[in-house]
């Protein structure tokens, strides 16, 4: 475990990742509250990529929503969070990797920044710039969704639309959470044609 408010002027950098419904975005929404209570300055940002819901809020699946900024590229958080305190980053498989050097930047010269993003795309494999910020988070959590075919813990986004296009933000029409059995089994009828 780590001290959520820890030192003021200890920059940091956590990870929270996992699957698709895996509460992600709940768990950001959490320390950013947080940071709130204890009078820290807090900004929140997000790709433009990501416009399932609203172009300003980050939106969680529960409507436990905070107000946030969507950016272009990484660099522009850079710009955008100069006397911030803690940064949150929402959806962050979406941005380079230029996230990476951005992220240590900001915890270098002080900044607690906290980044949320799918760990593996549909097809199981490390998603955009993830992987490198969880080597170089001082701290990492893995959430876990449900699996929706047999109950047990899922890290698997399966997805049931049919397209080869691999930014596709979905909900429960889109992705379904599955464990590493069922998701192997899936996979093995997609590609039977089933
Ligand atoms: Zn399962």
């Amino acid at each position: 475990m780590f001290l959520e408010s820890g030192n003021a002027d200890g920059g940091r950098i956590e990870v929270i990742c996992g699957s698709m419904f895996s509460g992600k975005t709940e768990e950001l929404i959490r320390r950013l509250r947080r940071a709130k209570f204890a009078r820290q300055s807090v900004e929140i940002f997000k790709p433009t990529v990501d416009v399932r819901y609203s172009a300003v809020n980050v939106v969680s699946h529960d409507d436990n929503s905070i107000s946030s900024t969507p950016v272009d590229s990484a660099q522009n958080i850079l710009l955008l969070a100069s006397g911030v305190q803690v940064v949150g980053i929402d959806e962050a498989q979406f941005f380079d990797d230029g996230l990476v050097d951005v992220c240590n930047q900001l915890a270098n010269s002080g900044v607690r920044v906290i980044v949320a993003g799918l760990d593996m795309d549909y097809t199981g494999k490390p998603f955009g710039p993830i992987p490198k910020l969880m080597a170089i988070a001082d701290d990492v959590t893995k959430v876990h969704a449900v699996c929706v075919r047999c109950g047990a813990l899922a890290q698997f986004s399966h997805r049931l639309a049919k397209t080869d296009k691999l930014v596709l933000l979905g909900e429960t029409d889109s992705y379904e959470p599955l464990c590493r059995s069922c998701f192997l089994k899936m996979k093995t009828e997609d590609k039977n044609g089933n």
